[in-house]
């Protein structure tokens, strides 16, 4: 079967854009299938680096097909910059980049009410303010505006009057003050214009170059628990990081996907708020952050870094059907020259080898932790625990900085 599914297994930053650049190498379509611009993929390639957030993480490489799907929401302002610089690095992607018309746009209001409500509230999500939680509510809502719809003009201030007056009294509601439709009209209609080259239905594209005998990778943004269900609810995003989230995101079949490689790091981070089990707010965490460079690529927020979390990574296994292993920041953990790791939690006197399904639960329970003597044992452990060989390890930011483990080496089993 074509597709391959590449999900993060922690809170995101896992290093997906790195992984998916290396693995694009024997894939023809990248495919982004939700998520938007709050997502920040890092790509080094000897002195070019590109922080992807839009745009499907292995355009870097010239041959590669990106395609956005429904499941994405778009900003305008921010797509439209992200395409220019990196037209700028590899040159024209028309006829190489591919939107469905029916992916959502997010309009300036939802920013303003990402914005103001985070502001306003005394328990604010942590959200990147990117407009991406307004948006999808709105999809749901049947209230959304999609990238179609602005290339109909005839019909487009038909499709915003309800989403404009239900939104306007949010913002003011909040104390802000809502655009004019005719200012949000010339807008949608000037995005239209610039996107158009690029709008195809893209469950045919994929396809045609399915049959064409394309080998097709489906890239997750965030990571399991930041998904909508399955995540540290109400910490999580708006949509669907696992591989499931794939075949609604990009109108798939769940029987074409037949590999899913799960992304996780050496240790864990997460960005905003919400429960961490095994945060370090002393000195490790301080190395991990220093050593591994742990600020966002989207916010440039410090992220909160502490131990890895085998029950994180065991469950979301489960989740995704992860079938390949990928860890990444190896080299960090190396340096800091300690290797330790949750192994199991316990939750009100008793073990458990899972992450709780009860959001109170998360703030009761107390990791296990044991060390290892190697990076090669705590590797070890994580395969028998999940069941999953971790086939990859990756040592460093540059493409070429990684490991296939059956091929022998420090982190190789010859
Ligand atoms: P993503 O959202 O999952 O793609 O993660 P980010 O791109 O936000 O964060 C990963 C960061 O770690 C980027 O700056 C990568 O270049 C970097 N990175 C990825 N893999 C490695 C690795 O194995 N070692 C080191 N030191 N950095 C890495």
């Amino acid at each position: 079967m074509p597709y391959t599914a590449i999900v993060g297994l922690q809170w995101g930053d896992e290093g997906k854009g790195k992984v998916i650049d290396y693995l694009a190498e024997d894939y023809d379509v990248v495919v982004r299938f939700q998520g938007g611009a709050n997502a920040g993929h890092s790509v080094y390639v000897g002195d070019k680096f590109f922080a992807f957030h839009l745009i499907p993480s292995g355009m870097l490489r010239e041959d590669v097909v990106g395609v956005i799907g429904p499941g994405v929401v778009i900003d305008p302002d921010a797509f439209l910059k992200e395409l220019r610089e990196l037209e700028k690095m590899v040159g024209s992607l028309r006829g190489r980049l591919f939107v469905d018309p029916r992916t959502h746009v997010v309009m300036p209001y939802h920013k303003q009410e990402d914005a103001l409500f985070e502001t306003a509230s005394d328990k604010p999500i942590g959200t990147t303010r990117r407009g991406i939680g307004p948006t999808n509510r709105d999809r749901y809502g049947r209230l959304g505006i999609r990238i179609g719809d602005t290339l109909r003009p005839v019909y487009l201030k038909e499709y915003m009057r309800r989403p404009y007056d239900f939104n306007r009294k949010i913002v003011e509601a909040y104390g802000g003050s809502m655009p004019s439709f005719e200012e949000l009209y010339g807008f949608l209609l000037e995005f239209g214009e610039r996107i158009a080259p690029y709008v195809v239905d893209t469950v045919i594209l994929l396809e045609d170059m399915e049959r064409k005998g394309a080998r097709i990778l489906l890239e997750g943004a965030q990571g399991t628990y930041l998904d909508i269900n399955f995540g540290t609810y109400p910490y999580v995003t708006s949509s669907h990081p696992i591989s499931g989230g794939a075949t609604i995101g990009a109108g798939i079949s769940p029987w074409k996907i037949d590999r899913v490689v799960g992304v996780f790091k050496a240790y864990t981070t997460r960005v905003g708020e919400g429960p961490f089990p095994t945060e370090d707010n002393g000195e490790v965490g301080k190395r991990l952050r220093d050593i591994g460079g742990e600020y966002g690529a989207t916010t440039g927020r410090p992220r909160r870094c502490g131990w890895l979390d085998i029950p994180l990574v065991v469950y979301a296994s489960m989740i995704n059907g992860v079938t390949d292993l990928f860890i990444t920041k190896m080299d960090v953990l190396d340096e800091l020259g300690i290797y330790r790791a949750a192994v199991e939690y316990e939750i009100r006197g008793k073990r458990a080898g899972y992450p709780p399904a009860y959001s109170a639960d998360w703030y009761d329970l107390k990791p296990v932790y044991e060390d290892f003597p190697s990076g090669e044992s705590l590797i070890e452990e994580v395969e028998q625990r999940t069941g999953v060989p971790v086939r990859f390890v990756s040592v460093g930011k540059e493409r070429k900085a990684v490991i296939e483990r059956k091929t022998g080496g420090k982190y190789g089993k010859a």
